[in-house]
């Protein structure tokens, strides 16, 4: 995430966590295809109906989503509180070199801890 982030400098990157039961063991970059790719991120919306039709078929679950804040903390937004879904997806926000990890809950976002591991 920290490398894609880098790369997609000066714009927002961002992608797909996908993994199973919890744990994510992918970050998968995907086109940001906002209309202000530099302070706004929209994952290709092919690449999450892949992603949706992959998990049905027995494929890695869809854990949630990343983007970066080339600008800014590594915290949600007013733009991410506004366009959050509430729909229970975990959210990973990269700035500089911090990572924070969040669940996108029907009352807001609920900062998540994490453990990184080598398996
Ligand atoms: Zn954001």
């Amino acid at each position: 995430m920290r490398m894609a982030a880098a790369d997609a400098l000066p714009q927002e990157a961002c992608g797909l966590l996908l993994g199973a039961s919890g744990i994510i063991d992918r970050a998968v970059p995907v086109r940001n295809v906002a209309a202000e790719p530099l302070r706004h991120f929209e994952i290709d919306p092919q690449a999450l109906i892949d992603a949706h039709r992959a998990e049905r078929q027995g494929g890695p679950e869809l854990i949630g989503y990343f983007h970066s804040h080339p600008v800014g903390r590594a915290a949600p937004s007013p733009t991410d509180r506004a366009r959050a879904s509430g729909d229970g997806k975990v959210w990973a926000i990269i700035a500089k070199d911090d990572v924070t990890f969040w669940t996108d809950d029907p009352e807001g976002f609920a900062e998540l801890s994490y453990r990184i591991t080598d398996s």
